[in-house]
C-alpha cells in the first residue's frame, strides 16, 4: 500500500472469499485498512487470516436464503458488498442437463439477487453502498466453448448490476459489475485437470489472450478496491472488463 489507505473507515463483506479472486479482494481491502467480513461456505482457507484487527470470518453458504438474511441483520454498516462466490460450469447447450442449469443459475445468479436485496437496504438508508458483482467477460460480452450455462448467469450478472443501479442511484448506492478474463485461481487449476491435459489447456487459455499471459487475482482485486473506494463515486452501472484482450 502507498500513501493514504483508500478504505479506512469502510466495512465491506465479500463472499467466497477463502480463495481465488475472493481473497485477492479480501487481502486488498485489507491492505488499504479497510475492515473486512470475509464470507464463504467453507472458512478453513481463511484460517492463516484469523486474528487480523480489522477481519471478521463469517461461515456463509449463498444458496441458503435463512443464512443470507441473518448475515444480512447482524451486519448492518456493510457499505460495499462484494459477490464473488460463484462456479464454472462446463458444457455446451445439448450437454447441459436441467440440474446443472438451475444450480449454476442457483449460485451465480439468484444468490447473488439475494445478497443484494438482503444488503440494499441498510445501505439505502444510510445513503452510501457500493454493489460489487464479479461477473464474466463470458457473458453478454462474448462467448467461449463449452461454457453454455456459465455464459448465461454471467449475464445476467451484468444485467441484474445495470438494474440495481438504475433503480437505486437515488438512494446512494452505485452497483457495478467486474468481467474478469481467465485468472489463474484454483478452480482455473481444477478447470484445466479436468480436461485431462492440464499443459494443453494452459496453453489454450494463454493463447486467447491478447497479452500473452493469464490475469492475476490481484489484478481483479485492485478494480475492486477502485469500485468500492471514494474514488469511484461517478462509476454506476458499468461492467469493468479485465480480460488481457481476451474479447477484443
Ligand atoms: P474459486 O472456485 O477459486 O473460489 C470460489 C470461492 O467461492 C471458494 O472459496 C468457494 O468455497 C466459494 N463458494 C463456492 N460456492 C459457495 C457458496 N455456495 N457459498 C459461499 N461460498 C461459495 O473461484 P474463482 O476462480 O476465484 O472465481 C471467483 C468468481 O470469479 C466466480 O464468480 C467466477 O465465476 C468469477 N470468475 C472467475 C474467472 C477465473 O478465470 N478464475 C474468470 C471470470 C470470472
Amino acid at each position: 500500500m502507498t500513501g493514504t489507505p483508500r478504505l479506512s473507515g469502510k466495512v465491506s463483506l465479500v463472499t467466497g472469499a477463502a480463495q481465488g479472486i475472493g481473497r485477492s479482494i479480501t487481502d486488498a481491502f485489507l491492505a488499504e485498512g479497510g475492515r473486512v467480513i470475509a464470507t464463504d461456505r467453507n472458512v478453513a482457507p481463511l484460517a492463516g487470516l484469523a486474528g487480523h484487527p480489522q477481519l471478521e470470518i463469517c461461515e456463509l453458504d449463498v444458496t441458503r436464503p435463512d443464512d443470507i438474511a441473518a448475515a444480512a441483520a447482524r451486519h448492518a454498516d456493510v457499505e460495499v458488498l462484494v459477490n464473488c462466490a460463484g462456479y464454472v460450469p462446463a458444457g455446451p447447450l445439448l450437454q447441459c442437463e436441467d440440474a446443472d442449469f438451475e444450480r449454476t443459475l442457483s449460485l451465480n445468479v439468484t444468490a447473488m439477487f439475494r445478497m443484494m436485496k438482503a444488503f440494499l437496504p441498510a445501505m439505502a438508508e444510510r445513503r452510501c453502498g457500493s454493489i460489487i458483482n464479479i461477473a464474466s467477460v463470458v457473458s453478454s460480452v462474448m462467448a467461449a466453448p463449452d461454457r453454455f450455462a456459465y455464459g448465461a448467469s454471467k449475464a445476467a450478472v451484468i444485467a441484474m448490476s445495470m438494474s440495481v443501479a438504475r433503480d437505486y442511484a437515488g438512494s446512494g448506492v452505485r452497483c457495478n459489475a467486474i468481467s474478469p478474463g481467465t485468472v489463474e485461481t484454483p478452480s482455473l487449476h481444477e478447470r484445466m485437470a479436468a480436461t485431462g491435459d492440464a499443459v494443453k489447456a494452459r496453453d489454450m487459455f494463454v493463447a486467447r489472450q491478447l497479452l500473452g499471459r493469464l490475469g492475476r487475482p490481484e489484478e481483479v482485486a485492485a478494480v475492486a478496491v477502485l469500485l468500492a473506494s471514494d474514488e469511484a463515486t461517478f462509476i454506476t452501472g458499468s461492467n469493468l472488463v479485465i480480460d488481457g484482450g481476451m474479447s477484443l
